[in-house]
This record gives C-alpha cells, structure tokens and sequence, in this order.
C-alpha cells in the first residue's frame, strides 16, 4: 500500500533532471522544485506578463496548495500526515500494470483516435450499459486523459456567456472555476448536512430559470461523501422535467460506495440523451497519474467534444488505453478489497473525529473524505486547517476552499494508512486540547 508517485522517489528523479536542466543550480530534491521556479520567476520580471483576461476567472484546486506547503514544512524537518489529497494510497492493481507495459512493448506507443481507442470505447460502453441499465454505443464514449477534461470540455462545449450552470456547492472546486472560465453564471445549489449533504429538490426547482443550461451533479460527492439515493435521483429528474437542460453527471466515485448501489440520472427514462456522464479510472483502479477517464453523451454532443480533444491533446495516451481495457474487463477483486479498506479507515476515523473537541462527523456514503463540521471550535475553516498543518503536523483542507457553503468544516481524505489516520486523530485531538 505504499504510494510512490509524485509523493515520493519518481518524482525526485524528475526533478533532478529539472534541476539540471535550470543550470544546476537548484537541489536536486523536491525542495529543487521551489528552486528552480524562483530562478524563472527572476528572469521572468523582464517583461511584464499580460495575461488574456479569462486567466482571471480560473479558480485552481486547493489541494495542491496546500501539498506544496506541507512539503516545505517536511524540508524544514517537520512529519507531517497527508489527509489533503484526494487519490488512491494503493498501487494500480498488478494486471492492469502489466497490460499497460506490455502495450508499451507492443508498440502502442503512437497517436490515435481523438475519442479514444474503439477497443476501450466498446470496453466502456459495455461497462456502463450494464452497471447504469442504458443501451451505450461505443460512439456515445470519449476517452479522455482523466476526469477532469469531461467538465474542461462540457463547459467550453454548451456554457454560452451568461448561461446558468447549477452547480453542489460545497463541491469539487473546477466546477465553479470552469463555469467562470467558459464566461458563464454560476449559480450554487447549496448542500446540506441536516440533509446528509443532500439538497432541497425546491431549491433547485426555484434555481433553475430560462437560462440554465446545465445543472452539475456529483455523487457519490467531493467533499461531504454525500450520495444521491434513488428517490433523490428521480426527484431531481421531476424538477428538470422536460426541459432542454443538460446534466453533467459527475460519477467518478460510482465504485467507492458504502451502502446501497449507485444510481445515475442517465438511468431515468428520458434522461439519457440529456445525461453527460463522466466516469474515470483514477480512483476506481487508483490510477490517478495515468490520467484517463471518459464522458458519455449522446452521439452528437460526443463528437464535438472529440472535436476539443484534437485541439488540445490529440488523444489520451494508447498504451493507457489499452491498460483501461484490462481495468474494465478484467478481475475486478482489487476494486473491492479497495472499497473494504476505505469502508474500515472510514468508520476508524470518523468515529476519532466525533471524539475530538469541536468536532462532528457525519458518516460519509461514499468516496472516501470526511468532512467534519468544526464550528463549534470557534475557528474558520481556513484558519484551523493551517494551524492543524502547522502546528498538529496534519495536512488537511478547509471546507471553505469548496465554495462558500463550505465553510465552516474540514475535508480529510483517508487515503492513508490506518496507522497513520490514528496518530492524526491523536495529534489533532492534543491539539485541540491544548488550544480551544
Ligand atoms: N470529479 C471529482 C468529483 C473529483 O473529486 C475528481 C478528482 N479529485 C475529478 C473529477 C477528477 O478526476 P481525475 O483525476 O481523473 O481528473
């Protein structure tokens, strides 16, 4: 269960080839990151940089913030606990690796098709035809490198300047930062806790108005862990009714449920030809850093979105691809055995969670985060989750790096060893003891 990646050894080798690259200058340890970035920060105030004006309505993702400061605080000779990042601590299950160097070896190693290999987009298709009970064709499929260009894309694709986009706030960040980027309104629908982080299906009906365009859905949900049961799912289908409004059903985490079984909006009747539906490899089959993921849509919409592919990365990775067939037909026991370890550090460290002063935890459906509401410890978001890092030596999020309805919680992923999930629970529980 140990996670190299760009937490450990590989990504120091590529860094030191940075380094080298730079001149020699900086170290060749993470820390040449830092490094290496202030020397071309000092040769690049020559110049003033004139961004184009969309630069300032991109958001970014919190998580990597605040990975690099954790990183710096390890420089410093500091332990720190990561529970910020949100993937897989597990390795990519052996029979997938090895379809993915044996792809490599057979020469899967050139372009091709913008939408994906037909190999993987039948694989696909097949997947979610049965898991979701549609009749998928492959041409309904692009394949794409990770999750998120499915959102990068739906919204560059359908977002018009002054669109409605509903969107789970608190919710994954790129959403708010895509809408804003493709120059459309966004409009947040809140989630609540009373509600186990669902929401008000009135609230959406008085949302939704003539110019939404499109209403993002995500379960099970970034970062509450809330999930849509069935009934939520048709009710919400109710509200939309008949109108020409797309869904962007945001499914990433299907495979990490808990309890019940998933269910997508694209299984409504009616709903498919209006669902874009984005799925992905990444937490399923920790996969993070292959980056490959994929949309499904009705066939004209998907060829518009391969139209984007070509513009941008041509095509995912083919020997990634050819790994992707192997992760859809192939054993699926890793997934479980995932789902089961997830399921164990959940209830370990949510019922730590509602021992801690200030803390309370509901159990999260899904995914695998917690998010804790802290506002009886007296702290903003923000400001508790840097004095956790700073002085707990436990990297996590604030809510409020979620949306505005975030604040007033944490975000724990427990992608992280029991072991260590406890010795945070321990150092968090001291802290508040010797701070509230
Ligand atoms: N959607 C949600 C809700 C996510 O949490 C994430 C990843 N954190 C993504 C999409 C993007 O996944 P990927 O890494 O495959 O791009």
């Amino acid at each position: 269960m140990k996670s190299p990646g760009w937490r450990g050894r590989p990504a120091r080798e590529v860094l030191t080839l940075t380094s080298k690259a730079a001149g020699g200058g900086a170290r060749a340890t993470p820390a040449g990151y830092n490094d290496v970035f202030c020397l071309a920060m000092e040769k690049a105030t020559q110049h003033e940089l004139r961004l184009a004006e969309r630069m300032s309505r991109l958001g970014t993702e919190t998580a990597f913030e605040v990975l690099n400061k954790a990183r710096a605080l390890e420089r410093l000779g500091k332990k720190i606990i990561h529970l910020e990042i949100g993937e897989p601590d597990f390795d990519t299950p052996a029979n997938v690796v090895e379809a993915g160097i044996g792809a490599l070896r057979q020469g899967w190693t050139h372009y091709g098709p913008s939408a994906g290999l037909p190999e993987l987009r039948q694989a696909i298709a097949e997947d979610v035809s049965r898991s979701r009970g549609v009749r998928v064709t492959s041409d309904e499929v692009v394949v794409v490198p990770g999750g998120k260009p499915i959102i990068f894309f739906t919204l560059l694709a359908l977002a018009d300047t002054g669109d409605e986009i509903i969107f789970p706030n608190p919710g994954f960040p790129i959403y708010e930062s895509m809408i804003h980027y493709a120059g459309a309104r966004a409009v947040p629908i809140r989630l609540r806790e009373e509600k186990d982080f669902g929401f008000d299906v009135d609230e959406l009906a008085s949302l939704i108005s003539d110019r939404t365009r499109l209403i993002i859905l995500n379960s099970p949900q970034n970062p509450t862990g809330g999930v849509l049961s069935k009934e939520d799912v048709h009710d919400i289908a109710e509200v939309i009714g008949d109108r020409n409004i797309m869904v962007l059903s945001d499914e990433i985490y299907s495979r990490l449920l808990f309890e019940g079984e998933h269910y997508s909006i694209m299984s409504v009747p009616g709903f498919q030809e209006r669902t874009i539906l984005l799925d992905g490899f990444s937490k399923t089959y920790a996969m993070t850093g292959w980056r490959l993921g994929y949309g499904v849509m009705r066939e004209d919409l998907a060829t518009h979105i391969a139209r984007l592919m070509t513009n941008s990365n041509s095509c995912t990775a083919s020997f990634t691809q050819i790994a992707g067939v192997e992760a859809v037909r192939g054993d699926q026991a890793s997934v479980d055995r995932m789902r089961a370890e997830f399921q164990q550090r959940r209830d370990v460290f949510v019922a730590g969670l509602n021992r801690i002063k200030g803390f309370s935890c509901r159990m999260p459906k899904g995914a695998f985060y917690a998010f804790p509401n802290i506002t009886k410890t007296g702290w903003s978001s923000r400001k508790l989750s840097e004095a956790l890092l700073e002085q707990a030596g436990v990297a996590c999020l604030s809510g409020a790096s979620f949306g505005e309805f975030g604040e007033g919680y944490l975000r724990f992923s427990v992608a992280n060893s029991l072991d260590n999930l406890k010795l945070a629970l321990l150092q968090i529980d001291q802290w508040t003891k010797q701070n509230l």
